[in-house]
């Protein structure tokens, strides 16, 4: 029987990528699963995905920026399961790609909403029941950009840090009190989803201006750098669950990235620079 067997939980975001990868690997691990996304379509692909492997999923359509709705979600998932042991709180987004200058407001406003907030709502809104499930695990995902600042994209990178700040806090807190919780932080290098693709739609859909530069920094993005499968990263997040990860790595880069920080904690941001301008520079010729 494995760690996960029986165990009901919870996975935001389940409707692409990286979610849906973590539902169907718990699924196949004898989980109870509670899915949710903000896209319908996703979702319903996810949820066919289950039934496909005979898992019977509870699914809803859910916005994690949504204070309220996710106080709600929260209630309805106990009332179907009585209990909830793992929370995967993954829905996110990637945002824009300028400089802190020229990046609209609306553009933070929106990543911290969902990948700050929408972290914090769902940790907040579910850890009494992690508690007393008296077998709780949280899940919290943050990125390499949760530890390695990087030019241009300077929302994503705050609300990353912050999760990696809010997560680590209440591991403190979960080991001061004797909460049977545990709680792991996830650090994913690139994995290949749509995440960056679905950035340069969203500001399609809000009129925000699209350049050739955005254009290429997102091509350098799905060809170069998301490269991980995200099977292989669900792999790879389940076995630091299973082992009581507090910080769990996914991906050589962001193994490296993590030696090269934790080396030149001041002088790293002086590398990214000079790995950001030659990596354009070699993609545009
Ligand atoms: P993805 O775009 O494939 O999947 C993200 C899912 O979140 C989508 O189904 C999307 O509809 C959903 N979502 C977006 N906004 C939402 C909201 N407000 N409420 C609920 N659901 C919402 O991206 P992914 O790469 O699978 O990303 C999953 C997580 O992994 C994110 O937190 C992301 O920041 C993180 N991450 C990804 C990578 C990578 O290389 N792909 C690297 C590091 C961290």
């Amino acid at each position: 029987m494995s760690g996960f067997d029986r165990r009901t939980c919870v996975v935001t975001g389940a409707g692409s990528g990286i979610g849906r990868a973590l539902a169907l690997a718990l699924g196949q691990r004898g989980a109870r699963l509670a899915v949710s996304d903000i896209d319908a379509t996703g979702l319903a692909q996810t949820v066919d995905a289950l039934t496909g492997l005979g898992v019977e999923a509870h699914a809803a359509i859910l916005d994690v920026g949504d204070r309220d709705a996710v106080i709600a979600y929260a209630d309805d998932v106990v009332t179907r399961f009585g209990v909830v042991n793992q929370v995967y709180n993954n829905a996110g987004i990637a945002g824009g790609s300028d400089d802190v200058v020229s990046t609209d407001w609306e553009i933070f406003d929106r990543v911290l909403q969902v990948n700050l907030w929408g972290v914090i709502n769902g940790t907040k809104a579910f850890l009494p029941h992690l508690i007393a499930s008296g077998d709780g695990h949280l899940v919290n995902i943050s990125s390499l950009n949760g530890f390695t600042a990087q030019p241009r994209i300077a929302p994503y990178c705050t609300s990353k840090f912050g999760v990696r700040g809010f997560t680590e806090t209440v591991r403190t807190e979960m080991l001061w009190a004797g909460h049977p919780v545990r709680v792991s932080v996830v650090h994913p290098g690139g994995v290949r989803t749509n995440i960056a693709s679905n950035a340069l739609a969203e500001a399609r859909r809000r009129g925000i201006p699209v350049t050739p530069e955005h254009e290429r920094r997102v091509a350098i993005y799905n060809e170069k750098l998301l490269r991980m499968p995200p099977e292989d990263a669900a792999g790879v997040i389940l076995r630091g669950v299973e082992r009581n990860k507090a910080r769990i790595l996914v991906g050589r880069d962001a193994w490296i990235a993590d030696k090269a920080v934790r080396a030149l904690p001041s002088a790293y941001q002086g590398l990214v620079v000079r790995l950001d301008r030659f990596a354009v520079k070699r993609f545009a010729q």
